[in-house]
């Protein structure tokens, strides 16, 4: 049986979960003295690597003078760049949990994004400003020039893998597809860089930047290969569904059950990756917020709005299918807050799971603190799980729950959209020094966002949550 450290016997009294959860979600402190030495770390990296042109010089540099030099030297830089934001690229997205815990997936996997953006731009510049020198873009079709030849299909490569992944949606590639395509291109980009920078400079032909290279090539092949053996075997926890019931218009509760007897530590509001054994739905990972509470490990729930092909096939799933968890991930927890914290939660649609957990573990600890949930659905029947909030609300004395409706007759008396006048008058009972939790649609989210620090509410108190990757 597979068990990490924060696993828990399910038997055990509660507030040894409680203690595991709560270590979980770590200080403020603590994520920003660890995530100021995780970026030290990268730029003393950059900086090694950037100095490479200068201190190892090339002999493609010994017969340029003033802007001709600058310009060759500026082309390295933009190489080397882009060549080490490559290879670190795998420490954003290989779901590393200390990486995990310090700046959450979410955010880890925006930056990727962002980075892929970089690195595309600067792979871009670097042949231009390294031929511009000599009066010409063209690389002649010659075996003399062959690793110049594999810095273009590199080239065409990242661009093509920074293309499809910030308009995928936009170029309606199935998400699977797209992963895939870019797990393989991820392969063959390292190797390419690999054959690239050892063979198209003499700077690299020997000594230290010859050797930083296959320690650097040898690292990512073996943070490679840990991240596929956690992902397919080490890191997965088994689990047994118990039940699949409808909560609401087009969304199921899932049940599920360890099956190890072995339940794990989590904080409300994180979630995982599920991938479910089951005659009807495709073998896929897919992330959901873990909507139950942390003080009840025997079972978990995820409640699923059944919005595209492979959520739709989960209303085939059957009690006793079997289902493997990777997780608990994400920082967006209440735990971030010091205990007695005011809250304000701001939740649109199915963003509602990560508020549910948290404030189904604060009925759970007696925990009567003031909290205003504002939740904004397209209509009344779109509203999930009536009958537990409403449970919910006469556990939580502190608790003041605004509905709100976007479409149809419920939005002509509350008014279609969440804008400054609506929170204004929502929030207006609400302390600004509130911790502020957001998580629904992306417009959403950016509007209310953008209205709250005007209201009043700190920056540095206001969290949100992205259910997409
Ligand atoms: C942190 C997080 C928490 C989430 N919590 C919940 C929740 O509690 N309840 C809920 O209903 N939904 C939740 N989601 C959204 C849920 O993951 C997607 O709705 C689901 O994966 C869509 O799958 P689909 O193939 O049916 O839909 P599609 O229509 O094929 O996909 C819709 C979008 O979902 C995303 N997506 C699709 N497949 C994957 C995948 N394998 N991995 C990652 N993203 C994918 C893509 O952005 C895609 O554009 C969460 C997402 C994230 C990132």
């Amino acid at each position: 049986m597979v068990t990490s450290p924060g696993d828990i016997v399910i038997d055990a009294n509660m507030k040894h979960t409680e203690g595991k959860a709560a270590m979980i979600v770590w200080s403020q402190a603590t994520r920003t003295v660890l995530g100021v030495l995780v970026v030290l770390v990268i730029l003393v990296v950059l900086a090694g690597a950037v100095s490479i042109p200068f201190r190892f010089e090339s002999s493609s540099m010994l017969y340029k003078f003033g802007s001709a030099k600058v310009m060759l030297q500026i082309g390295k830089v933009l190489g080397m760049v882009a060549g080490v934001l490559l290879l670190i690229q795998l420490l954003w997205s290989a779901r590393i949990r200390f990486l995990d815990r310090i700046f959450g997936l979410n955010n880890l996997f925006r930056f990727h994004r962002l980075m892929g953006i970089t690195i595309a731009a600067c792979a871009l510049l670097h042949p231009i400003l390294v031929y511009l020198p000599d009066n010409t873009l063209i690389i002649p079709l010659t075996k003399r020039y062959w690793p110049e030849l594999v810095g273009l299909g590199l080239l065409l490569c990242i661009l093509s893998m920074a293309i499809t992944s910030t308009f995928r949606s936009s170029l309606r590639l199935p998400y699977e597809f797209w992963r895939t395509a870019h797990r393989v291109a991820a392969v063959v980009v390292t190797a390419g860089l690999a054959v690239h920078v050892l063979n198209v400079s003499d700077s690299f032909g020997r000594g230290v930047p010859q050797t930083a290279t296959y320690w650097a090539i040898g690292l990512w092949v073996l943070l490679f290969a840990w991240m596929t053996a956690h992902r397919f075997w080490i890191r997965i926890r088994p689990h047994t569904v118990a039940a699949v019931e409808p909560a609401g218009r087009d969304t199921v509760r899932l049940c599920v059950r360890p099956r190890t007897g072995r339940a794990f530590a989590y904080a409300p509001g994180q979630f995982a990756f599920i991938r479910i054994r089951s005659a009807g739905v495709r073998s896929e990972e897919h992330p959901f917020t873990i909507a139950s509470s942390p003080q009840r490990p025997k079972e978990l729930e995820f409640v699923i709005r059944l919005c595209g092909d492979w959520t739709r096939s989960i209303a085939t799933v059957q009690p006793g299918d079997q289902i493997s968890i990777d997780g608990p991930y994400g920082i967006f927890s209440h735990f971030r807050c010091n205990g007695h914290a005011e809250l304000v939660m701001i939740a649109g649609g199915i963003g509602i799971t990560p508020m549910l957990s948290m404030l189904r573990y604060m009925a759970d600890s007696n925990d009567h603190r003031k909290i205003t949930l504002i939740w904004s659905n397209k209509t009344k029947d779109d509203v999930v799980l009536v009958d537990t909030f409403r449970e919910l609300e006469s556990r939580l004395p502190g608790l003041r729950m605004h509905l709100f409706f976007t479409r149809g007759p419920e939005a002509a008396t509350t008014g279609d959209r969440l804008n400054r006048v609506i929170l204004e008058r929502l929030l207006m009972d609400s302390g600004r020094d509130a911790a502020v939790f957001i998580c629904g649609p992306e417009g959403m989210m950016a509007g209310v966002a953008k209205v709250l620090p005007g209201l009043g509410f700190s920056h540095q108190r206001i969290f949100t949550e992205r259910f997409s990757l």
